[in-house]
């Protein structure tokens, strides 16, 4: 079920960047397996995934010990500083900067081991209050302090948009997060332009693609539905 689902997603990820007119590999499609096991992650890999994404770092710690070395794992979650440590030599990339106080921990933690950490930006597009993220507002005042960490290099930014029936009411906020990163590279802040929008999730990933998103961040679509207990 699992490899299937995979590989309906990666066709409509492909599909969706033809419609936007965009080379289907300037979007890499994150299986995001939290909660989920190991088992099912295998079988992702069969139908050729190798991008996976958690958001407790325990557990990106645990499947990254137990799984080939060469899958990519993605930190998505929020990231408490004391935690840092499970996932700095594990993940390729963390997307949830949230705070420059988070991104200052990372550069001390990298520091350690003369690592440069890539990391994404995390922006509240929606402004909502239950989620973590930099407003628009703020972003270019914490994007420069995040500019002087030497041990961190910031590849772009990572938006949850808000939980929504119609995938077209987020399109909005999938464009406001494109022109945020057009303009905050038009400033150039860093020796680089920022190239990655990691958004689009389950229910609007193809609108977000449509938009100009890097990153899909997919786990229902693949996994099927997750359980709290
Ligand atoms: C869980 C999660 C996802 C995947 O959500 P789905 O709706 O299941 O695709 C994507 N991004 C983040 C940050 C998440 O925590």
């Amino acid at each position: 079920m699992v490899a299937e689902n995979y590989l309906v997603v990666k066709k409509r990820v492909e599909d969706a960047c033809r419609r936007a007119g965009r080379n289907t590999d300037e979007v890499l499609l994150i299986a995001v397996s939290k909660t989920k096991p190991v088992s099912m992650i295998e079988d992702a890999m069969k139908a050729g995934a190798v991008d996976f994404g958690e958001n407790k770092p325990q557990e990106l710690r645990d499947k990254y010990e137990v799984l080939p070395k060469d899958l990519n794992w993605h930190m998505i979650g929020h990231l408490q500083k004391n935690k840092i440590k499970y996932v700095i030599s594990r993940a390729c990339l963390i997307h949830s900067v949230d705070t420059v106080e988070l991104a200052e921990a990372i550069n001390r933690e990298a520091g350690k081991t003369d690592r440069i950490v890539p990391v994404l930006m995390e922006i509240n597009i929606g402004n909502e209050e239950s989620k973590f993220g930099i407003t628009v507002e703020d972003a270019e005042e914490n994007l420069r302090k995040m500019a002087e960490l030497p041990n961190l290099t910031i590849k772009g930014l990572m938006a949850i948009a808000p939980f929504v029936e119609e995938p077209e009411e987020n399109r909005g906020y999938f464009k406001q997060m494109k022109r945020l990163l057009d303009d905050l590279n038009a400033k150039e802040i860093l020796p680089e332009p920022m190239t990655e929008l990691s958004m689009g999730m389950t229910g609007d990933y193809e609108v977000a693609i449509e938009e100009g998103s890097t990153m899909v961040r997919v786990g229902t679509g693949i996994f099927g539905d997750r359980v709290y207990l």
